[in-house]
């Protein structure tokens, strides 16, 4: 088969035929049909997280849909012919505190697909069946693949901050992850405030579901949130470090900012700014497989399809370089 192959860190991924994988027990072979070029597949193929232990070579992708092939002989949940997703947590060992105490995406066992077992970047790929997703009837198969990481991202915080029906979440950055929380924050019946840079963006925002927008290069975001009346909830997906020490500003009382972009460059907090209105600033991962499965049923219930453009697999190393020139608008999907 066809697969996209990360020999060496910091080079081009290389196309060339891989043998197929073999089927474990356990196991389904999936055919793909769309895999998402998360900002994750970047910093694993430029070496960033080179000290994470992943194999060399590797086949990314962690934003995996397509149709079962094949089933193991122990699997009785999914059968040939079933559209199915594979998401970045491939294992969990249930049995390690994070596990036992609901978190199983903390796991210290964790198998990463894409990161420490084989991607989506290839025309088959293979997962427990435990671990793989069924993508309901209404959601289009491609365009899906991103749900499975931008998707969940947000979807989790959102989900377990209760009811937001009327409440204020802002959405700082609008890309991959970014567009897709507005969506859902508006769909959970929230008012929405889109946080970005410049015009470009702001018509798509409002038609995304944004009540309000901002507009972070006039002014701090956070000094327009906070004459809002401050944020309940704030969904920082924009990699800057910046725009993170303005939403503290920006949240309410109780409020919460929730960090789910990779924000490695230090920022300033001033401990006081969260003692004033108990402010809270946590960080979310993922989610579990049921925060997933209850995201898939509500993007196909509320018709939430992410916004992306689709690339064939031979073209994968194009797609990484305007990736990183901060060319792809909102989400790529590779195709076979
Ligand atoms: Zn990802
Ligand atoms: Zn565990």
């Amino acid at each position: 088969m066809k697969a996209a192959v990360c020999e060496a860190f910091g080079k081009p991924l290389v196309l060339k035929e891989v043998p197929e994988p073999t089927v474990g027990p356990d196991e389904v072979l999936i055919r793909m049909k769309g895999c998402g070029v998360c900002h994750s597949d970047l910093h694993l193929v430029d070496g960033d997280w080179k000290d994470w232990g992943t194999p060399l070579p590797i086949i990314p992708g962690h934003e995996v849909t397509g149709v079962v092939e094949k089933a193991g002989d122990q699997v009785t949940t999914l059968k040939p012919g079933d559209p199915v997703g594979v998401p970045w947590m491939q294992y969990a060992c249930g049995q390690c505190p994070a596990c036992r105490s609901g978190a199983e995406m903390l796991c210290a066992a964790q198998k990463s697909t894409g990161v420490t077992v084989h991607g989506g970047y290839a025309e088959r790929v293979k997962a427990p069946a435990a671990f793989t997703h069924r993508i309901p009837d209404g959601l289009d198969l491609i365009d899906a693949a991103p749900l499975l990481c931008a998707g969940i991202t947000v979807f989790s915080p959102l989900r377990h901050a209760g009811n937001l029906a009327g409440k204020t979440v802002a959405v700082a950055g609008i890309g991959g992850l970014g567009h897709l929380g507005i969506r859902m924050a508006a769909a959970m019946g929230a008012h929405v405030v889109a946080v970005t840079r410049g015009e470009d963006k702001k018509a798509l925002a409002h038609e995304l579901g944004a009540h309000e927008v901002i507009d972070s290069e006039k002014e701090k975001a956070g000094n327009q949130l906070a004459r809002m009346g401050g944020a309940f909830l704030i969904l920082l997906t924009g990699i800057s470090a910046r725009l993170f020490e303005d939403c503290i500003e920006g949240l309410g009382p109780n409020g919460t900012l929730v960090v789910l972009a990779a924000i490695a460059d230090p920022a300033k907090v001033i401990p006081t700014a969260l003692l004033f209105g108990q402010k809270k600033i946590a960080g979310s991962i993922i989610g579990t497989r049921d925060d997933m499965d209850a995201m898939l049923a509500f993007a196909a219930d509320h018709g939430i399809a992410p916004i992306v453009e689709r690339h064939p697999l031979g073209t994968v190393n194009d797609v990484l370089d305007r990736m990183r020139q901060g060319k792809i608008r909102l989400r790529a999907v590779l195709t076979p």
